[in-house]
């Protein structure tokens, strides 16, 4: 019994050395089992092993064999440290951080650069579950993507995670599984910090979607968005805003004003967020989007709006004042595709421009018919100056107290081939708006300059010939010298034209007040149109060599005590800095009565004459009665 025990023992010796070899190659558990898997087949008790006569040779076998196998797998084991070697720069130097996760999620291993990204010491990540790091939002995702890896995949994902400070920070996350003989040990976790990368195209797609000097989003985030609220055939509504006064105040004030108005209506804007989005289209176009489609309540907040922008905005020593025309289109009512109802806004903003200051109009189909017209006369306008369709009238002007004639207003008539005889109003503001009224302007200035030198030659006798010239040819500089050329011939002419200016073409001062020089010094003279109705302070005329001031026709026709005064006020003034004053739109025996006993010296009406056709004119008024 007692030899039976040794011999056990010795078994167990055995068993201990084997055990300690195998663990040594890495393979224990293999070669363990088969070595008891062969004992226990070749001596089924261990009783059995002491009375076996193949006990010796087996045990004999047995050591040398686990000998062997220990030789091998130390050379094994010496290979793999020699990998080991080359590898760990890899990892211990890789600027990416790289850690080590064990099947239930917790973290066994990691490199330097992770200690750097979690500003924490090895010891105190080892042991922490890697959730311990993610945001609670990001938690649950993470932990279905770890169970992919677990089963073999390799994952890819961007994540926040935050450091033990509690920043932030954006990562690129690889999972590999830990794989060793078909077995899946554990997780590799590569993670890059991508923070920077992330705010610069944070940064970029920010720029490409937003108005820079307002920051609200841009007319291509408003496509999509509207793109966005479509596809989902979401109700809603767009209203198109554009600011009226806006190019006055940028022309008056300077751009920097321009802007600061354009970023106080940003600002107006963006309160409306709670109820919709702003959006900067550009220039000063805006829009706003509304979940809402029930038509009081859109005008209410749409009134709401125009209300708020028209407050007053101050700006240095100045108070500045914008009015919004905003225009309204609704899904699914009135469009069907991004392309329609960006269109259909766009249209009905135009119509409530034309309206005047701070009105709201809701898009119809009649727009559309008014849109197709002005677009008609836009093209019939150009047409008409190459078939010679303008035409000019004359309206003479007279000495009111002595009712001398004295010259006479030129004005623009549109022998329009259907309609016949068309009067300026109907088509001005569409050569202004289309840049055609420089073309129209020069062709009048020619065909006065004509006709004053022809009826000079003749002998008639007149003082002058007015012409209107809009603001836009005081925008550029070429105006003296196309009337110089134009007049090469005739240099004697120059001093009977005379040039009605607006006020509005004043506005940008210091542009304009070069060129009225320039006319000035041709010999031309220069009068100021419906003056009163504008801008121009004295202070302007104190800087302009003006000649001559037209009293807007509408003080004339609304005699009242205050536009008495007024005109009164306007005629003393006048006399004061030495310039003439022409009253336009006399009509009537009383405010021709009026205006001689104030002292003003010229007018033109319909008391006198409507503007006729150059012959009936030349007949009536310069060959005279
Ligand atoms: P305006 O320069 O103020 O011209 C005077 C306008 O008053 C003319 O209208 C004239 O027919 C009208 N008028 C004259 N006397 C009376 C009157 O007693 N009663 C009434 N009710 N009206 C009177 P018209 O010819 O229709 O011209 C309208 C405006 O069109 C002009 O106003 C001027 O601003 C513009 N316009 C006319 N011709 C030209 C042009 O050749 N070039 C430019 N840029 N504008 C022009
Ligand atoms: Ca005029
Ligand atoms: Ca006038």
């Amino acid at each position: 019994m007692a030899h039976t025990s040794r011999i056990s023992c010795i078994c167990r010796g055995v068993r201990m050395i084997s055990t300690i070899l195998f663990e040594f190659t890495n393979s224990h558990i293999t070669f363990q089992y088969i070595l008891f898997k062969g004992m226990s087949l070749v001596f089924p008790e261990d009783d059995g092993l002491f009375t076996s006569s193949l006990f010796f040779p087996f045990l004999i076998f047995s050591l040398f064999l686990c000998m062997f196998i220990a030789i091998l797998g130390n050379r094994y084991q010496r290979k793999l440290n020699k990998q080991e070697r080359y590898f760990r720069p890899l990892y211990d130097l890789n600027p990416s951080s790289i850690i080590m996760i064990d099947p239930s999620g917790f973290i066994i291993d990691l490199n330097p650069s992770s200690e750097k990204l979690t500003q924490m010491d090895k010891e105190d990540i080892i042991g922490l579950h890697f959730t311990h790091f993610l945001p609670k939002h990001e938690q649950e995702v993470t932990k279905q993507r770890f169970e992919k890896v677990l089963a073999g995949e390799v994952v890819e994902y961007e994540v926040q995670i935050h450091n033990s400070n509690g920043d932030m920070i954006d990562v690129f996350v690889r999972n590999i599984p830990i794989v060793v003989e078909n077995k899946i040990h554990g997780i590799y976790g590569i993670i890059m910090d991508i923070t920077k990368e992330k705010r610069n195209m944070e940064k970029i797609h920010f720029m490409a979607y937003h108005t820079p000097l307002t920051n609200l989003p841009n007319k291509r985030k408003l496509s999509e968005d509207v793109g966005e609220i479509l596809a989902h055939r979401i109700p809603f509504s767009l209203i198109y805003l554009d600011l009226n006064e806006f190019k006055k105040t940028n022309d008056r004030y300077g751009h920097l004003a321009g802007d600061a108005v354009l970023m106080e209506v940003a600002k107006r804007l963006r309160e409306v967020d709670d109820q919709g989005v702003a959006y900067h289209i550009g220039g000063d176009e805006f829009a706003v989007t509304l979940p809402e489609v029930q038509h009081e309540a859109i005008e209410k907040i749409a009134l709401g709006i125009a209300n708020e922008i028209s407050l007053p905005i101050t700006y240095h020593e100045f108070t500045l004042e914008v009015f919004a025309s905003l225009g309204i289109a609704r899904f699914p009512f009135d469009a069907e595709t991004i392309e329609e109802i960006l269109q259909k806004a766009d249209l009905a903003m135009y119509a409530s421009k034309e309206l005047g200051r701070g009105h709201l109009v809701f898009y119809h189909d009649t727009l559309l018919k008014k849109v197709e017209e002005r677009f008609k006369l836009e093209q019939d306008l150009k047409e008409a100056l190459e078939k010679r369709e303008f035409e000019l009238y004359y309206q003479p002007q007279f000495e009111i107290c002595t009712g001398k004639f004295c010259g006479a207003e030129a004005l623009l008539r549109w022998n329009h081939p259907e309609k016949g005889i068309l009067s300026p109003d109907v088509f001005i503001h569409v050569l202004e708006e289309t840049g055609l009224i420089v073309d129209v302007g020069e062709w009048v200035i020619t065909e006065v300059l004509g006709w004053i030198c022809s009826w000079t030659e003749a002998g008639y006798e007149f003082e002058h010939i007015s012409v209107n010239l809009s603001p836009k040819h005081f925008e550029k500089h070429s105006l003296c010298r196309f009337i110089e050329e134009v007049n090469h011939e005739h240099t004697s002419c120059l001093h009977r034209l005379d040039i009605e200016i607006t006020e509005s073409a004043l506005i940008n001062l210091e542009k304009s007040i070069d060129s009225v020089r320039e006319l000035k010094k041709l010999g031309i003279s220069i009068s100021l149109d419906d003056f009163g109705t504008g801008y121009s302070s004295l202070s302007v005329l104190h800087q302009l060599p003006i000649d001559c001031l037209k009293i807007d026709r509408s003080f004339i026709q609304n005699f009242n005590s205050d536009t008495k005064a007024l005109i009164q006020m306007i005629i003393q003034m006048a006399d004061n800095l030495n310039v003439k004053v022409v009253a336009e739109g006399i009509e009537t025996n009383e405010q021709l009565t009026f205006l001689i006993n104030q002292g003003c010296t010229y007018g033109q009406g319909y008391y006198f004459s409507k503007p006729l056709p150059q012959t009936e004119f030349e007949e009536k008024w310069l060959k005279g009665p």
